[in-house]
């Protein structure tokens, strides 16, 4: 039995690995260059930019024994960064214990780790999918790739409920899932400074602001671009007011933004914007964990489904192999 997979973000990526571990035969498709979805970093003439995810946490037994893993096969590192918090006008030290780990050398580093000696069908977006009763038939245009005995769908919510639109008569059962949106956008600016900010923070969680949630310096992490680099992360409210903006009106915000923060002048000499259409949770979505219906040989799994973070979507990878190899 083979088993499609479409997304090689962390959880199809981990629902991967575990399938094999288990004894399956799968293929992955992702519609990117390479594996990493969200958690993905720009390379640049002189290291990565992360403009997805900016570093993760393990709260679990089990995701912390997969990070010990990754910390003896050099995919990951600590990030010791300094954290601050802007609330209230106020920019102020924030030290906390919480253990944070980035990729190394770039965030996609531990997805390709746990995809290594996995078929992955990379650049091949899937735009149809259909269920005949049995098998599932997927297609690239109007190229068939194949037909699986089951699918995955380790995909954003949006688009999950893109794919599986043709056979909501079949899967009525999946209608509650995509009633409302599950993730909400981040427009991410990196910017090129000119000159070091005179600051001892590399992390700034924004609190209660109109405009940004997060910032941070990016050359405190192992393996990044060197030089001055901020990195700033809009809020979901301002990402989707600003959804259809131009990277040319996103930047210059950012930099003013990154300034009235920072209370000081700065110079700008290159930017990098990213608009990530489905990138937080929304508040008050349902956490099932992950979704399988073994009479439509058909299984989701995503973070939207289990309280986003990378240490959630991972869990919801694996736990849905786990449901599906039984
Ligand atoms: P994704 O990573 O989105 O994977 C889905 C994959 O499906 C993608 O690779 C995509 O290319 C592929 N795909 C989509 N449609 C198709 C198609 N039709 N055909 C083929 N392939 C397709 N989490 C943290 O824990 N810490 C953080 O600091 C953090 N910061 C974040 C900041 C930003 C700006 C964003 C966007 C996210 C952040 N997150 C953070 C969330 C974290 O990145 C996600 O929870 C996690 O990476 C989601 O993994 P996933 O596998 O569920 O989905
Ligand atoms: P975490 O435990 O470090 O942070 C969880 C939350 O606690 C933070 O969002 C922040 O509000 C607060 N916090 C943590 N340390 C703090 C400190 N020292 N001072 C002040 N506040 C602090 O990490 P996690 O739970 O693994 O969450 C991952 C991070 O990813 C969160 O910051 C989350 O907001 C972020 N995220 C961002 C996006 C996006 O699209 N921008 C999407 C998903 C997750």
């Amino acid at each position: 039995m083979t088993i499609a997979i479409i997304g090689a973000g962390i959880a199809g990526a981990a629902c991967a690995h575990e399938l094999v571990r288990l004894g399956k035969q799968v293929v992955v498709f992702d519609k990117g260059r390479a594996a990493g979805g969200r958690m993905s970093s720009k390379r640049t003439a002189t290291g990565y930019l992360d403009l997805g995810a900016q570093y993760f946490t393990a709260r679990s037994q089990v995701f912390n024994q997969q990070c010990q893993q990754w910390l003896a096969d050099n995919v990951i590192a600590r990030w010791h960064g300094e954290t601050a918090r802007y609330d209230q006008g106020r920019l102020i030290a924030s030290p906390d214990n919480t253990v944070r780990y980035i990729g190394v050398p770039s965030m996609q580093a531990p997805v390709q780790r746990l995809l290594a000696g996995i078929e992955l069908q990379s650049n091949c977006r899937i735009d149809s999918i259909r269920f005949d009763g049995v098998n599932w038939q997927l297609y690239s245009g109007d190229t068939q790739l194949g037909s699986f005995q089951q699918l995955i769908l380790a995909l954003p919510q949006q688009q999950a409920a893109q794919l599986l639109a043709p056979c909501s008569a079949q899967l009525s059962l999946l209608a509650a899932l995509f009633s409302q949106p599950a993730l909400l956008p981040c427009w991410a600016v990196d910017l090129e400074l000119t000159q070091a900010a005179a600051l001892a923070f590399s992390a700034i969680f924004v609190k209660d602001d109109p405009t940004l949630s997060w910032l941070a310096r990016q050359s405190t992490k192992p393996g990044r671009a060197a030089g001055e680099h901020w990195l700033v992360h809009f809020n979901a409210a301002f990402s989707a007011q600003h959804l259809e903006a131009q990277p040319e009106q996103i930047a210059p915000l950012a930099a003013a933004e990154l300034q009235r923060i920072l209370g000081r002048a700065i110079a700008v000499k290159a930017s990098v914007c990213h608009r990530w259409r489905y990138a937080q949770q929304a508040e008050d979505v349902a956490v099932t964990g992950f979704v399988y219906q073994p009479e439509a040989a058909l299984g989701l799994c995503g973070d939207w489904l289990n309280g986003g973070r990378v240490e959630n979507a991972f869990l919801s990878g694996r736990q849905l192999a786990a449901a599906v190899a039984v």
